[in-house]
């Protein structure tokens, strides 16, 4: 069966990593058709938004995309395009699995986590005022003047319905993927009202699940810790957005770093694969960052797309380079300036020939 697909190749670092990646989805043999989209800072320069209309188009066609990292330019310029696609198509779930690789180098093994990140609520909807503006100033009225006068102010929406989908999507990922626990995380301490809420109804949709599916709370101060003292202890965590994003980060450290963490996005009908890691722009055109997180993220694509046997010949042949750790960038050698670190695209050619001489190996059992 022949799969469209969007592509998106970002900026910064991004168009060199999905062109790589471009390159060992269509060696697995799945039949993509790859239509591609721009988006981010470069085509900004061109068309005056770093998001255009066709790119939205192009996915709500394809029901499938996978993209590279795009740079949000930090306090001034445009708002994240990242943020800004997850909210436009309701992409309300981030999922990012955290496994450790053998021959990956890390302080940690046998790590299996799972985040589920909320992706369209909380410090990111993106509600904020700046100091002096008559929005602020309405805010710190009603504040009953709690907060200062000379405040910019961010709002922090969580609903019922935003919190009930990202649980209920945690219960049913943990139940098909035969895990057995989800933790639901916030700071539920101090923020009673929204993190308060999160834990009420993931307790609540907890009892659907009862006998099968364990469930539990940690707070987010007490979770970090935990994850850097006895992660065996953790199996799917379900979070809101910020707590999400640095959790993620901190298991991706777990794994070996940025380099090997892959995700992908979730709405009810659409789904948009993207690693954890940003666009890296000052290696832009290097030919030098690790392309295994987004070639990661394009085998869960594939899993989704149940092009079932050609995730699994491209899972055993990122696990063949790893295990080898000969031809990877950089930042898998034990050393940054290691002079035997190869290329982006050379990690990618070597992913492909992996490929193709254990599917020579298989042949010949
Ligand atoms: P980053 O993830 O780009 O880089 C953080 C560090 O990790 C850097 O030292 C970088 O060199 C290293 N790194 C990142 N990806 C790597 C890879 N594939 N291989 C090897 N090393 C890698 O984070 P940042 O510098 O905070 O962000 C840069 C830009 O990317 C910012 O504009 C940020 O907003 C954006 N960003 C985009 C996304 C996304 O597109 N989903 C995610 C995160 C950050």
């Amino acid at each position: 069966m022949i799969h469209k697909v969007t592509l998106i190749p970002g900026d910064g670092t991004g168009p060199e990593i999905m062109e790589t990646v471009r390159n060992v989805v269509d060696a697995t043999g799945a039949q993509i058709e790859w239509e591609v989209e721009e988006a981010g800072c470069d085509i900004m320069a061109k068309v005056g938004t770093p998001l255009p209309e066709s790119v939205l188009q192009s996915i709500r066609k394809n029901k499938v995309a996978i993209k590279g990292p795009i740079t949000t330019p930090i306090g001034t310029g445009f708002r994240s395009v990242n943020v800004a696609l997850r909210k436009e198509l309701d992409l309300y779930v981030c999922l990012r699995p955290c496994i450790s690789y053998p021959g990956v180098r890390s302080r940690y093994q046998n790590i299996d986590l799972v985040i589920v990140r909320e992706n369209t609520e909380d410090l990111y909807a993106g509600i904020e005022w700046s100091m002096n503006t008559p929005e602020a100033k309405e805010v710190i009225k009603l504040s009953k003047n709690k907060i200062r006068e000379d405040s910019a102010v961010s709002i922090k929406p969580i609903s019922k319905t935003g919190t009930s989908r990202i649980v209920k999507f945690a219960f049913e990922y943990a139940l098909k993927n035969h895990r057995k626990k989800v933790t639901a995380v916030t700071k539920a301490n101090i923020m009673k009202c929204t993190d308060g809420l999160f834990f009420e109804v993931a307790r609540e949709i907890a009892k659907n699940y009862e006998g099968k599916i364990e469930y539990e709370e940690r707070l987010i101060d007490n979770m970090c810790m935990q994850l850097v003292q006895k992660p065996e202890l953790y199996d799917v965590l379900v979070l809101p957005n910020l707590y999400g994003d640095i959790i993620s980060d901190l298991c991706a450290g777990l794994v070996g770093g940025l380099g090997v963490a892959p995700g992908a996005n979730f709405g009810d009908t659409l789904a948009v694969f993207e690693a954890i890691h940003g666009s890296a722009p000052k290696y832009k055109g290097m030919n030098k960052v690790n392309p295994s997180a987004c070639i990661l993220s394009a085998k869960l694509m594939l899993e989704y797309l149940k092009e079932t046997e050609a995730a699994k010949n491209l899972d055993d042949a990122i696990k063949e380079v790893f295990r080898k750790g000969e031809s990877v960038t950089y930042d898998m050698k034990p050393f940054p300036n290691d002079p035997s670190a190869v290329g982006t695209k050379e990690m990618g050619e070597a992913i492909i020939k992996a490929m193709k001489n254990l599917s020579k190996v298989s042949a010949l059992k």
